[in-house]
């Protein structure tokens, strides 16, 4: 288990340790002992697998938290990076935990939920309600820029500011369905890249490659997505500090909002764009 600099994060490789737990949790949850699963989640996620068998895994754990860590260094050195790792909630905990080869298989993705969710009534599985310490489900073969999305959505958990709203918007192509949450990784993400001068992509579902000429035209054609881009740059600090702050970064759709605004309104009936939420009529 490392820490990483001065920022609230554990990179904590468990992976041995987590799956022999697994069925535990399963059974605690098919009992519908749901109390007693999250403990033992909350256990596992916190432990190390150096305490297991005379530390035999040791090699395993030194190369994947010396990556992971590395890998946080990376993002460190991008001043989009910086900014994210600098706001998480000190009073906070991110873990950074392994997925296994299997895991990854099924899903090549992360994940990130609140180290103590939110027990579900309804006895569903879900855990992405909560706040608080984090869980990061991470692969550094997922790359930097997965990695620094996560923490997005780890900072605004730290915040209790997670609070996935729907938004539906369309590409050439196909219509999707996002939460906001979603949409504000991803414009950050894209503003990391575009600081490393990096590729971008037109949206989070699609992950087509795009130029920012593009991306803005895509932008400025979608009324949900400005809605969301309102609704952060009027409620989160991060997109407010990063429309002020990132004036040479090419990408940067919080400090070019007015501009894409405008352009939407060009074509539109309605004199404005409300921020995402708010109920018609209004
Ligand atoms: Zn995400």
């Amino acid at each position: 288990m490392r820490k990483f600099g001065a920022y609230p994060i554990q990179v904590n490789y468990n992976l041995h340790t987590r799956l022999r737990y697994q069925h535990k949790e399963d059974d605690f949850h098919r009992a519908g002992r749901y109390d007693e699963e999250r403990q033992l989640d909350i256990k596992v996620n916190t432990s190390s697998d150096s305490t297991l068998e005379n530390n035999i895994y040791r090699y395993e754990i030194n190369e994947y938290e010396q990556t992971v860590c590395n890998c946080l260094r990376k993002i460190e050195g991008n001043p989009v990076g910086r900014m994210v790792l600098g706001l998480i909630n000190k009073k906070t905990t991110v873990w950074i935990v392994p997925k296994s080869e299997e895991e990854l298989k099924a899903s090549f993705s992360a994940q990130t939920w609140p180290l103590k969710y939110d027990i579900q009534k309804d006895g569903s599985v879900a855990r992405g309600a909560g706040s608080g310490d984090t869980v990061i489900l991470f692969d550094p073969k997922l790359g930097d820029d997965t990695l620094l999305h996560e923490l997005v959505h780890a900072y605004r958990y730290s915040y209790n500011k997670f609070q996935p709203l729907n938004v539906d918007y369309r590409t050439e192509r196909a219509s999707f369905s996002v939460t906001s949450e979603e949409v504000l990784a991803h414009q950050i993400e894209n503003m990391y890249m575009s600081q490393g001068k990096r590729p971008l992509t037109l949206d989070y579902l699609s992950q087509a490659a795009a130029e920012k000429k593009e991306i803005y035209d895509f932008l400025a054609d979608n009324y949900f997505l400005l809605q969301s881009l309102k609704y952060f740059l009027r409620h989160e600090y991060l997109a407010m500090l990063a429309a002020h702050t990132f004036m040479a970064t090419d990408y940067n759709p919080f400090r070019d909002y007015a501009a894409l605004e405008a352009e939407y309104l060009k074509g539109a009936i309605s004199p404005t764009v409300p921020e995402l939420g708010t109920p018609l009529g209004r």
